[in-house]
């Protein structure tokens, strides 16, 4: 019998982890609230909070190991299970991808450039941040993600108030960054240490949610490159970390400003699918059984287009040459992740025209300008 493993999270990176462990013979256990849930239909999904310990200790007895396919995981459901059994990523990059003054500590204590930032936990606090200069974010410490839990402030006059409506939550405030755009790169690190990223990307949000990413990262610097690739690698040792890891990072001229870590597999990882050697789901799981890491190259250019709201009509898309439709079973609701297309070739050229394509098709509005034809320039 294969092994087992356990995920607390049972969403569409659940089901493209399952989609990935099947075929190396692995089984799943998702533990997920959500009736229906994506990863339902390749593992088996136990219904219920993710700090239910009935169902915690039962996860952990089915499964040989266990990993996480979301940060939000309660502190006490990571122990619990960490005393049971091999639980991968570790607790301690949990914690630190929960709360974004841990995050922001951690670069610093690694020599990794951020936005000036400061800590936000009293009156007194608040009116020192304002050195940070403006205009800035204050942004709630946990439990913010895509534009929630933060305020934008134009001036010292604003701080309160925008305090007031994060009701006074553990915040920082980080000064507004000027940036040529939003990358991110993906770490794997293998139980006994052995490390690699896969090349920097180039993301594109709309409304606050990821919609586009370019993979590798348009006319990116060697420099630059190798800058994304140090910053991953010293975050994955100092965590000792176990699994695929993203960080998230500003461009600003030659610089590379961390902005935030992801301790999973991410949504601007959905590329490697089609587009890398072993995609991130795969490393994930082999990091974690302590198997050999997969490749981690490019196969080409891919252009990762995130499907919101409506189901699309597969027919329709498939005409384009290149493109690889991957749905997740999802209820469509507005602005909801239902899917991803991935559109991979060899010619860069190529792979905008198909991706133009898809946009009509889709009758989306990209994110980026197509003209002039190439963006990987
Ligand atoms: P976050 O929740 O930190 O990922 O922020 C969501 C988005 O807000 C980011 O993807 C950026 O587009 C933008 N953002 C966050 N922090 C800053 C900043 N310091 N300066 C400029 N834009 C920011």
């Amino acid at each position: 019998m294969g092994q087992r493993v356990g995920c607390l999270g049972g969403g569409q990176l659940g089901r493209m982890l399952g989609l990935a462990g099947l075929p190396l013979g692995l089984q799943f256990t998702f533990l997920e609230p959500l009736a229906d849930a994506a990863a339902a239909v390749v593992g088996r999904q136990l219904l219920g909070a993710y700090d239910d310990p009935d169902l915690l200790r039962q996860l952990g007895e089915e499964s040989d190991l266990v990993t996480f396919e979301f940060e939000s995981v309660p502190e006490s459901s990571a122990s619990l299970l960490a005393r049971s059994g091999r639980v991968f990523p570790p607790p301690r990059a949990l914690a630190v991808g929960q709360d974004r003054l841990l995050e922001k500590q951690l670069f610093q204590s690694l020599g990794v450039e951020t936005a000036a930032y400061a800590e936000v936990g009293s009156d007194a606090e608040l009116k020192q941040a304002a050195q940070v200069g403006f205009p800035a974010i204050l942004k709630t410490r946990r439990l913010g993600y895509d534009g929630h839990g933060q305020r934008l402030v134009q001036d010292a006059s604003q701080l309160g108030d925008a305090w007031g409506e994060l009701d006074r939550a553990p915040s920082i405030l980080e000064r507004v960054v000027t940036f040529q755009r939003e990358l991110s790169i993906l770490s794997v690190r293998g139980a006994s240490g052995e490390a690699a990223a896969y090349p920097p990307v180039e993301n594109h949000h709309q409304e606050g949610i990821l919609r586009l990413t370019l993979a590798p990262a348009p006319g990116l610097t060697p420099e630059l490159r190798e800058k994304a690739a140090t910053i991953a690698s010293s975050i994955v040792e100092e965590l000792d970390y176990v699994g695929v890891l993203a960080v998230e990072l500003f461009q600003v001229e030659g610089r590379l400003l961390a902005n935030e870590i992801a301790p999973r597999v991410h949504n601007s990882g959905h590329w490697t699918m089609d587009g890398a050697v072993c995609s991130q789901f795969e490393n994930h799981l082999r990091a974690g059984l302590g198997w050999p890491l997969g490749g981690t190259e490019a196969k080409g250019y891919t252009a990762m287009l995130n499907l919101l709201g409506e189901d699309p009509d597969p027919s329709e898309l498939l005409t384009i040459p290149g493109a690889h439709i991957h749905l997740y079973g999802k209820e469509p609701r507005p602005r909801r992740k239902l899917g991803h297309l991935n559109i991979v070739g060899d010619d860069p050229n190529q792979v905008t025209a198909q991706l133009r394509a898809a946009a009509q098709v889709l009758r989306v509005r990209l994110p980026v300008s197509l003209d002039p034809d190439d963006i990987w320039r």
